[in-house]
């Protein structure tokens, strides 16, 4: 049996997160959570972890040179770098709007890379 102590980033509270693990590192018991979501977090993360990735991309025509993008939705950590590298072949050109599909399906993940603002033509 062991333990692994970690910080929940669901919100800003920040509660310190305790779980134990039996030899083959099942998990026995989250304690430290002052809520439900703490738990959830925690067995995600020590089986799946995601996150959010929030990045920028060029774009032509418009008042800035970068249009800052987000997942749609978590994605692995593990696939952080693939995201990051598809996201860097990108160009788009303004007008762009909120939300609006950048990349489709990004490394197959069932997860789209999405505008986080809109972006009028500036010329
Ligand atoms: S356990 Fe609940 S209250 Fe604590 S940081 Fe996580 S989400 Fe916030």
């Amino acid at each position: 049996m062991r333990k692994v102590e970690m910080t929940c980033i669901v919100c800003p509270i920040s509660c310190h997160l305790e779980i134990t693990l039996d030899e083959d590192d099942n998990i026995i018991e989250v304690t430290g959570h002052t809520c439900p979501r703490g738990d959830v977090y925690a067995r995600k993360e020590l089986t799946n972890p995601t996150r959010m990735l929030t990045s920028t991309v060029r774009i032509g025509g418009a008042m800035y040179d970068r249009l800052p993008v987000i997942t749609s939705a978590d994605i692995p950590k593990g696939k952080m770098f693939d995201v990051m590298k598809e996201i860097a072949k990108i160009s788009v050109e303004a007008p762009i709007t909120n939300n609006q599909v950048i990349i489709e399906n990004v490394c197959d993940l069932g997860v789209d890379i999405v505008a986080s603002r809109t972006m009028e033509r500036s010329n």
